[in-house]
């Protein structure tokens, strides 16, 4: 059965470019509910531990420098079926193939500065959740 929750960042881009409200209420109009959320940011050794699936990538050392060049959110949702629809509410990972009226389609800079992150299983929504949130930052 599929689960209900996933995770997701606001990205150093679409934090920075003041877009956080508006992807946000994209997200709650679309059914999702915030059960833990937080502005932080990361060291680049926190974002090569966040991208360790990623390591052999050539974008890899590009993809860590981005990611903690600037302030992100973080948040877990909760919808039935969240991964498989927060990643057709987000879009294809670069923008120029993105469906129209997804977040990345109208906020994405770029296929690395693509505005934010979904989980892509949920055995990942749940490791990634843990790796932002403490126990007791996880109450909801
Ligand atoms: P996602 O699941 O849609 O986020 O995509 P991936 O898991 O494949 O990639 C993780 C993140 O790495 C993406 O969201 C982008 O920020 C970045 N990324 C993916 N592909 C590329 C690429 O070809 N070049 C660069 N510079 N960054 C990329």
């Amino acid at each position: 059965m599929a689960g209900n929750r996933t995770f997701t960042m606001i990205k150093p881009d679409a934090f920075e470019a003041g877009n956080s409200g508006a992807i946000l209420k994209m997200i709650e109009e679309a059914g999702f509910k915030i059960v833990a959320m937080k502005a932080t940011r990361l060291t680049p050794e926190l974002a090569g531990k966040f991208y360790e699936v990623h390591k052999e990538r050539p974008f890899y050392k590009d993809l860590c420098a981005y990611m903690s060049s600037g302030p992100i959110i973080a948040a877990i949702l909760e919808k039935d079926n969240a991964v498989e629809d927060f990643r057709n509410l987000i879009g294809a990972t670069n923008p120029a193939n993105a469906a129209e009226g997804t977040i990345r389609k109208i906020f994405a800079k770029s296929i690395e500065a693509n505005a934010v992150h979904g989980s892509d299983s949920d055995e990942n929504a749940a490791i990634e959740g843990n790796f932002y949130f403490s126990q007791l930052e996880r109450v909801l």
